[in-house]
């Protein structure tokens, strides 16, 4: 048999040669097998440079480049002290160099891990979601609406499948899919509609496939540069500061000149102005600085891992502490999504049910009063309805049942698929029906899948000889489709009175933040039944209405408390209905009667885009919308100016979530397709975490600020320190080792310690920033250069004083050396918050500060008392009253800082600290 033309072939000619079973699948036994036989599914990927290579990377920088020709000559002119010192921090910066690029692609690598793909198979005879890459030949696959396809398989079962291969066929257009015909070997890819290929994913309906190939076995693995995982995209701040970088580089160049032309003119030897000049340019060049930022960007998206929010996309970490609009999913994301049937409807009766979850546990209420279920035709139909029309699995202990557990064990109980399904099983299983016992005597022909847009799902069924179809889903819709409804056991004409009464029994469930849905049949003709299109629902007969509680999860409250407080507007957008829309967002406090509007989406469509921008900022639900909608809501906030955050699950979500300006797809919900145009992915399906994520997008821009205030201002006082002396006629303040020492201890640990600095208290009591902003706005540049100038006057003055004062330039300069380093190590704290006091803020919540900190003062001290260092760095230790005078001009502003502390004591909000992070 060709094994690789299977589209030749029935489905059964497939599965008998895989040697698996389409209920069952493949057991776990054979699975390993054959993962031993075909290896796993996935593309073979690009070997990466191995590290040595990365790291002699590191040797290419221009600079670093000058620094080695200086190395060399100085050798040559037998300075070999200095040459094998220049060397060895060449080799020291070029190894954290490496260290921070290296802990940057473990934290993309992770990145890769946690997208991974997943997939649905049937093995030992149940359902499970494995990752992509276990998927082996044979393996049953069950495809679902939205799902990317992990391998090339046989379809054997489809209901309104069709598939987006534009990836593979580049053909747009969506391709209809069917099981049961064998194609003509000689097809194109496009044709091959009984098979579905790696990569490409499907757009509606769902159904079963056989594996037949995975891996570089598949057609994608014949193309094998179509890998497709996160990138490193540059981020508009990182692009920024590069071009930032190369203004600098020029600038500190000049000035480097100007100090060696006037040096030498001065008639310092020419040799050490050299020295001096490059080392002053290496020192005074942030090089490390668009390292550090990507450093702090991957760092964060780790937090963010930590905290559930995964970033698919590196730009939306910036983009996310712009943010000033979430618009949420009303279910599972603002809700808990663990259904519970609380009211069943049938005209003239309603019925309560007890318990919680998905535990089989409760009973039926009429009146108040128990009731038996059995006694109630119409009821006993409406759950049935409920429980064929559904395709979640009901587990106990993660073991699908079959309607052999009853009553006698009622926990351990879980939902596998659609939480809203799930609640109709549990709530038929509370009155002892179940689908497998009913499927003894009716067989499922086909079915119209749910899709958002059309609010319902059907099914058909055969039943004695004869053919029906069960219908759920909203009210509002099923209902227009009646012309009947269940009346005890009869078939009555619907009127309007009944119908009325129906609306109104949704409007008071609804009121209750109730989700509903409607259920309904039809008797078809056999050959209505051989035709399966969505004109199947109509003429049906209404049976009754479900009404089932989804509470708010408890979070999420705090949480757009949380944003309010950080000027940040909550939106909820959901498919449900109005009055469950608006109940459940009266509870969380993101809708007031008097201030904000709710809107369907019908109305939505009767506004024009002028009307909607007149309103749009005081609408906070809109209910019953369609994915379409999502896009228009879009493309009108951010017409206002507003920097969009969008959640999504569904296929048709993909539009809006690319969109936006930060796409959110659902972890758990979310379908492939989805995740895939997502620049986030939310792990745990929770809005409290598109908050957490938000606040460390808002930490991430901090912090970025931080080193960017704390390495300019440093740069800058070591350039004013050499400038100013050399026009002020004074000796080379400091030697050329000496200004590459400052550059290693300051501009090293301390730097990346503050990109890891936890963030500010008042980080989310401040309004979003304006996306186009500078780095440097809010007082940034000014805060810089006046620091910058703090600390070259400082070092210059502790320079002259001691030189002036003792006639000693060692003295002088082992000082001035100190002053710069103790400068920097102090200022490293006050970097640490732009509003508030080291003091305020606690000295010790950076723990990797203090151990930079800690670090570069030993190393400082080693310079000046360890007789070996002291040769190299032409140092002489320093007495107590040395330290006192370089500790007071370096820190005076720190100590000011701590008395003004001590006496004038100011607090922090409660509000900002009573947060937990
Ligand atoms: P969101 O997650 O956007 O808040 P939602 O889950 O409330 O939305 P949809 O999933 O789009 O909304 O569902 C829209 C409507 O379709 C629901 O209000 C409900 O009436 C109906 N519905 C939901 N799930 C099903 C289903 N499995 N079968 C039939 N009808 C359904």
């Amino acid at each position: 048999m060709d094994t690789d033309k299977w589209y030749t072939r029935t489905a059964q000619e497939a599965i008998d040669f895989w040697r698996t079973d389409q209920e069952d699948g493949l057991s776990s036994s054979e699975v390993k097998s054959r993962i031993a036989e075909f290896g796993y599914n996935e593309l073979v990927e690009k070997q990466k440079p191995v590290w040595w290579k990365r790291f002699f990377a590191q040797f290419q920088d221009f600079m670093v480049l000058v620094l080695l020709a200086a190395t060399l000559i100085s050798a040559f002119l037998g300075e070999y002290a200095d040459a094998a010192t220049i060397l060895s921090i060449v080799l020291i910066n070029a190894i954290l160099g490496f260290l921070q690029e290296h802990r940057a692609e473990k934290s993309m690598d992770a990145l890769r891990t946690m997208v991974a793909p997943m997939s649905h198979v049937i093995r030992n005879g149940i359902l499970q979601q494995i990752a992509a890459r276990e998927m082996v030949p044979g393996d049953i696959m069950v495809l679902e609406s939205g799902d990317k396809i992990a391998a090339d398989a046989r379809l054997i079962d489809v209901h309104n499948m069709e598939v987006d291969e534009a990836t593979l066929t580049g053909e747009s257009l969506s391709v209809r899919k069917v099981a049961d015909k064998q194609i003509g070997e000689t097809s194109s890819l496009g044709d091959r509609k009984n098979m579905v290929y790696a990569g490409t994913s499907i757009i509606k309906g769902r159904g079963k496939a056989v594996v037949c190939a995975t891996g570089m076995a598949t057609e994608v693995g014949r193309i094998a540069d179509m890998i497709q995982d996160v990138k490193h995209e540059s981020t508009p701040l990182e692009l920024r500061l590069e071009s930032l970088g190369r203004w600098l580089v020029w600038g500190c160049l000049i000035i480097c000149v100007i100090v060696v032309v006037t040096g030498v003119l001065k008639g310092e030897p020419l040799f050490l102005m050299c020295m001096a000049g490059i080392s002053l340019a290496v020192a005074a060049i942030p090089e490390g600085l668009p390292a550090i930022v990507t450093v702090a960007l991957a760092l964060g998206v780790q937090r963010m891992i930590k905290r559930n929010a995964i970033i698919r996309k590196l730009p939306a970490v910036e983009t996310l502490g712009c943010t000033t609009v979430i618009c949420s999913d009303k279910t599972g994301t603002l809700t808990q999504n663990v259904m519970t049937v609380q009211k069943v409807f049938v005209v003239g009766r309603n019925y309560e049910l007890t318990g919680t979850g998905y535990e089989i546990k409760g009973n039926f209420l009429y009146n108040k009063q128990e009731f038996d279920p059995k006694r109630d035709k119409c009821l006993l139909q409406c759950l049935e309805i409920g429980a064929l029309c559904n395709n979640s699995i009901l587990k106990h202990n993660n073991i699908g049942i079959s309607g052999l557990w009853r009553r006698a064990t009622t926990s351990g109980w879980s939902i596998e698929g659609d939480p809203t399904e799930g609640a109709l099983v549990i709530a038929a299983a509370k009155a002892d029906i179940w689908r497998s016992e009913m499927e003894k005597n009716q067989r499922r022909l086909a079915e119209i899948p749910f899709e958002s847009e059309r609010c319902r799902m059907s099914v058909l069924y055969e039943k004695n000889n004869k053919n029906v179809i069960y219908v759920k889903g909203a009210p509002d819709v099923i209902l227009d489709m009646c012309q009947h409804y269940m009346n005890n056991s009869i078939e009555s004409p619907l009127s309007a009175a009944i119908k009325n009464e129906i609306l109104e029994q949704n409007e008071n469930m609804t009121d209750q933040a109730l989700r509903v849905l409607a259920v309904a049949y039809r008797q078809i003709t056999k050959m209505e039944a051989s035709h399966v299109s969505e004109d199947l629902e109509k003429d049906l007969v209404f049976v009754g209405l479900i009404g089932m509680i989804d509470p708010p999860r408890q979070e999420v409250k705090p949480a757009i408390a949380l944003c309010r407080q950080a000027g940040i507007k909550t939106i909820m957008i959901t498919g449900d209905h109005r009055n469950t829309a608006v109940a459940i967002a009266k509870e969380l406090q993101m809708f007031k009667e008097e201030k904000n509007q709710a809107l369907t989406g019908n109305e939505l469509d009767e506004l024009n885009d002028g009307e909607l921008a007149k309103i749009i900022n005081s609408v906070t639900v809109y209910a019953r919308v369609s994915p379409t909608h999502k896009l228009r809501i879009v493309k009108a906030l951010k017409r206002q100016g507003h920097i969009v955050a969008m959640t999504g699950d569904g296929v048709n979500d993909a539009p809006a979530i690319k969109e936006a300006d930060i796409g959110i797809a659902m972890g758990f919900t979310g379908t492939d397709v989805t995740k895939e145009a997502a620049a986030m992915v939310l792990a745990d399906d929770n809005f409290a975490t598109i908050v957490a994520a938000v606040e460390e997008g808002r930490g991430i821009y901090d912090n970025i600020r931080k080193f960017i205030r704390y390495l300019l201002s440093c740069n800058l006082g070591e350039v004013l320190t050499m400038f100013i002396a050399t026009l002020a006629g004074l000796p080379l303040p400091l030697l050329p080792v000496q200004i590459l020492w400052v550059n290693l201890v300051t501009d090293g640990l301390p730097a990346m310690a503050l990109g890891v600095d936890p963030n500010n208290h008042d980080i989310m009591n401040r309004p979003p920033r304006q996306p186009r902003e500078s780095v440097f706005s809010r007082g940034l540049s000014l805060k810089i250069i006046t620091r910058g100038f703090q600390i070259g006057i400082s070092t210059v003055l502790v320079f002259a004083g001691v030189y002036f004062l003792k006639n000693d330039l060692t003295l002088a300069r082992t000082m001035a050396f100190c002053t710069l380093v103790f400068c920097q190590m102090f200022h490293v704290f006050d970097c640490r918050s732009e509003t508030f006091s080291i003091f305020e803020i606690g000295m010790f919540k950076n723990k990797y500060l203090i151990f930079a900190t800690v670090c570069s003062v030993f190393m400082q001290l080693l310079v000046v008392y360890h007789p070996f260092m002291r040769e190299i760095f032409a140092t002489i230790p320093l007495g107590l009253s040395d330290w006192l005078v370089v500790l007071c001009i370096s820190g005076w502003t720190f100590i000011i800082g701590a008395i003004k502390h001590l006496f004038f004591r100011r607090r922090v909000p409660r509000s900002v600290l009573g947060r937990v992070h």
